[in-house]
């Protein structure tokens, strides 16, 4: 029986991996882990029987303990609990459905361990992909995509030569705001920022697809996933989102995955590569769908989308950067604190006032993180 770990359990991909797991019955969990959701985690605990926990917070851990007084488990917290998690004996995955920065030590730690890595926390990559993607071929280890547009160029990849690739195509809503006027973009409210058109995920991630922030990231992220330059990918909105991303070759053809959107396939996909399961859920039905339209991004509307280029295209710890100040204005937007024209201000200010280190080590990439955070906390 196959062995996983999961960090974020209790998130939006960390629950639905669970569905999937509840569904087929023939995966393990080993472990489980939390923020702070220690109700919903003590559910899973009592249904999946993992052998270790963790909970980052440690008076929520300690709270954790108390209640499952009567079941055999470790439960441990903070960073040395998320890696205890990453590197447990026995799995042979991890799934990082972990939501912000803090993702990139345990994983470190599960690729030194040797674990194959189904990657959902895009931070992962967008900072410190120079070091992990290396690192993962040294440990022979597969960096299998969760993000939907990662896992269609992977599934548009198989069984093709990757040497033969000539553009990546990645597909994009357009978020709730694709339709509205620039001079509206004043008076966005949160509750508006938070109704995606087509997918339902976490917070964040839900205003980073509204800002078109999610995109930028997406593209840094393809970079080093699949080691393609900056220049050959594109960026494509497709209102629909049915096509799910696309491959060009270099013979002009190109090869897309498409289905409705359900991040239960690019989930299922990676924890059971390369083969496919029965899921069930809606298919797509091609004679009501009737149309499938495409749009070039506004990169003047959505200036996130291009500061996020910038900062691929400068490097080095520009996109720590991006990513940090980025996560921070989002936290400031969710609680509202700023509007939501001041995420891409925010970010292009922190920006603007860091001086780029070309290859950051990791300890490095967590210091920059670090003190965007205190410059955008010192200022707003
Ligand atoms: P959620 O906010 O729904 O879940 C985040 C998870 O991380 C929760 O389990 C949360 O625990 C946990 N967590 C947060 N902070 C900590 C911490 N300090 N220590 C331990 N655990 C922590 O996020 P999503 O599931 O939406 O996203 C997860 C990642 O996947 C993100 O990087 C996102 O960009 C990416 N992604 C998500 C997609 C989606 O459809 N949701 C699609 C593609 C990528 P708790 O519940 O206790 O707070
Ligand atoms: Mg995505």
């Amino acid at each position: 029986m196959k062995k996983i770990a999961i960090l974020g359990s209790t998130g939006s991909i960390g629950t639905q991996t669970l569905e999937i797991v509840r569904e087929h019955k023939d995966i393990e969990i080993v472990a489980l882990s939390a923020g702070t959701n220690i109700k919903l985690l003590e559910k899973q605990i009592r249904e999946f029987r993992p052998k270790v926990a963790a909970v980052y917070d440690e008076k929520a851990a300690k709270e954790l303990a108390h209640n499952l007084r009567d079941i055999d488990l470790e439960i441990v917290s903070g960073m040395d609990g998320l890696i205890q998690v990453a590197e447990i004996k026995d799995s042979q995955m991890l799934v990082t459905a972990i939501v912000g920065m803090i993702g990139i030590v345990p994983t470190v730690h599960a690729i030194r361990a040797g674990k194959d890595i189904a990657l959902a926390n895009k931070e992962t990559l967008v900072t410190a992909g120079h070091i992990i993607m290396p690192l993962a071929e040294e440990y022979g280890v597969n960096i299998l995509p969760v993000d939907s547009e990662h896992s269609a160029i992977y599934q548009s990849m198989n069984g093709e030569n990757r040497s033969q690739i000539e553009k990546l195509l990645i597909t994009a809503s357009g978020g709730p705001f694709r339709t509205l006027d620039k001079s509206k973009f004043d008076n966005i409210e949160l509750e508006d920022a938070l109704k995606h058109p087509n997918w339902s995920m976490g917070q964040k991630i839900t205003i980073d697809s509204a800002t078109m922030v999610n995109k930028g990231l997406e593209v840094m992220e393809a970079k080093w996933l699949f080691d393609i330059d900056l220049e050959n990918i594109q960026v494509v909105v497709h209102p629909q989102s049915v096509i799910h991303s696309m491959v060009q070759y270099i013979d002009g053809a190109v090869i897309a995955q498409l289905g409705t959107p359900d991040m239960k396939i690019p989930i299922q996909y990676a924890l059971y590569f390369p083969d496919r399961k029965p899921l069930g859920g809606e298919r797509l039905d091609f004679a009501s769908l009737a149309q499938m339209t495409f749009e070039k991004p506004d990169f003047d509307k959505f200036k996130g989308l291009s500061l996020a280029f910038d900062a691929a295209k400068c490097g080095g710890s520009m996109p720590t950067v991006f990513n940090a100040a980025n996560e921070r204005a989002v936290a400031k937007f969710l609680s509202r604190k700023i509007e939501f024209n001041k995420i891409p201000e925010i970010i292009e200010f922190a920006m603007q006032s860091h001086k780029v280190m070309a290859a950051p080590s990791i300890d490095n990439i967590l210091n920059i993180e670090q003190a965007t955070y205190e410059m955008i906390e010192s200022r707003w």
